[in-house]
């Protein structure tokens, strides 16, 4: 290993307290989006300016995206360069801001933000995804500049908004700008297993959608007055979901899990009162497509089928999509990206990689969307989203290094 990397191992090492301490400072900056009653991320963004300017990056630069609905007015997103030998060739390393709300917070053990350590572990919300991610990539750039060592190639650290709620104030405001060029190393550390040997290079077609039944709110004690909107909505999700997994059952073994998905997930609260029967319903589904079929072919079959509801039942059903990913090419396995992260875990960890595919929803798919290829890998116990999420502060340390080696090697 050459000796500017094995130094910037120890250095990277010796700053595991500070790692652990950044980290949960940025924790206890909650960074929700307006979609789940947040308000944005801006005081995090404020707190990581700080950050910034302590390391001494190069150049410091800004794209905010307008948002009327946060009380800034805009999500911030923050690029932040080391000047490398090499101008041209960049890599990049993108992490989100934004967090997901905590959930039930009687679940938790600690509070979702008020971060704790325990056993090597910080929990909180957001230490997982994406905190960690955003302190190892500081700190690979911390340690260089702390040793004068002039990485090979240009490191941009790319800290963006919006990445929970579909990325139209993150990364995909930061793609219009015309940053980024196919001949880019972009890493995005937003997803991973427990020692990092997998490298994600392709997503599934990720479909949300919002389906909505109208019937005719009545008196529970004389349905024959009203139409139940519930009864038609569960009977709607279920004939669905059979529909759906019976239609569309090809498997992919490149893919984790090697099928595609679709789960009826999130409900609209209802009528107040038990004796009400429901006019309405709001039902929402996660679909995660193999590239393999038409992601819009499957949206039609969904069409059709609420059409025969609506004859069957009387009721109205509308179909809403609240978010569709098609699935883009998947980075090829022989981008550079991809040989010198799986060359960069060899030397720093000794452990085989696997190269293969998710169910996506990851900034990387906006990347291969804009021509430009990206993986996804991170060291994560995969707590996200969940109470009690945490992060290992050896796997911020050690993914650190692999920053580090990649910009320097
Ligand atoms: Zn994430």
């Amino acid at each position: 290993m050459p000796i500017q990397t094995s130094k910037a191992f120890s250095e990277v090492d010796r700053l595991k307290d500070e790692m652990a301490q950044t980290l949960m400072e940025l924790v206890r900056i909650p960074a929700i989006a307006p979609e789940n009653g947040g308000e944005g991320e801006t005081k995090k963004a404020e707190r990581l300016l700080h950050i910034l300017k302590a390391i001494g990056f190069d150049k410091v630069e800004r794209f905010d995206a307008e948002d009327q609905r946060v009380p800034s007015k805009k999500r911030p997103n923050i690029i932040a360069y080391l000047n490398g030998e090499a101008v041209t060739e960049r890599l990049w390393i993108v992490s989100h801001m934004d967090v997901v709300p905590p959930g039930e917070e009687s679940v938790w053990t600690t509070k979702p933000f008020e971060p704790v350590i325990k056993n090597g572990r910080i929990y909180g919300r957001g230490a997982e995804d994406n905190t960690q991610s955003m302190v190892s990539s500081l700190f690979a750039v911390k340690a260089l500049k702390n040793l004068k060592i002039k990485p090979r190639r240009t490191v941009a650290l790319c800290f963006v908004a919006d990445e929970e709620q579909g990325s139209t104030y993150g990364i995909q405001h930061l793609i219009k700008q015309g940053l980024f060029k196919s001949e880019d190393l972009v890493i995005v550390p937003d997803g991973g297993n427990e020692n990092g040997s997998f490298i994600e290079t392709a997503e599934k077609s990720v479909l949300w959608i919002k389906v909505r039944t109208i019937g005719k709110q009545t008196h529970a004690s004389r349905p024959e007055t009203g139409l139940n909107a519930n009864r038609v909505g569960m009977e709607f999700a279920l004939a669905l979901d059979k529909m759906l997994h019976e239609g569309y059952h090809a498997k992919d073994e490149y893919f984790d899990p090697p099928y595609s998905t679709f789960e009826p997930t999130k409900k609209e609260k209802n009528v107040d009162a038990v004796n009400i029967i429901p006019g309405e319903d709001i039902n929402y589904f996660d679909f995660r497509v193999l590239p393999s079929y038409d992601a819009e072919e499957v949206l039609s079959t969904v069409a059709r089928l609420a059409t025969d509801f609506e004859k069957k039942t009387g009721a109205k059903i509308t179909m809403e999509s609240v978010q569709k990913t098609i699935a883009p090419e998947p980075t090829k396995a022989d981008a550079k990206i991809v040989v010198s992260l799986k060359e960069a875990i060899r030397k720093t960890r000794g452990v085989d990689v696997k190269v293969g595919g998710i169910g996506g929803g990851t900034c990387a798919a906006y990347f291969r969307k804009a021509g430009v290829p990206a993986v996804v890998w991170s060291t994560i116990d995969e707590t996200a989203h969940e109470p009690n999420e945490y992060a290992k502060i050896e796997n911020i340390v050690n993914d650190s290094k692999v920053f580090a080696y990649l910009a320097v090697a």
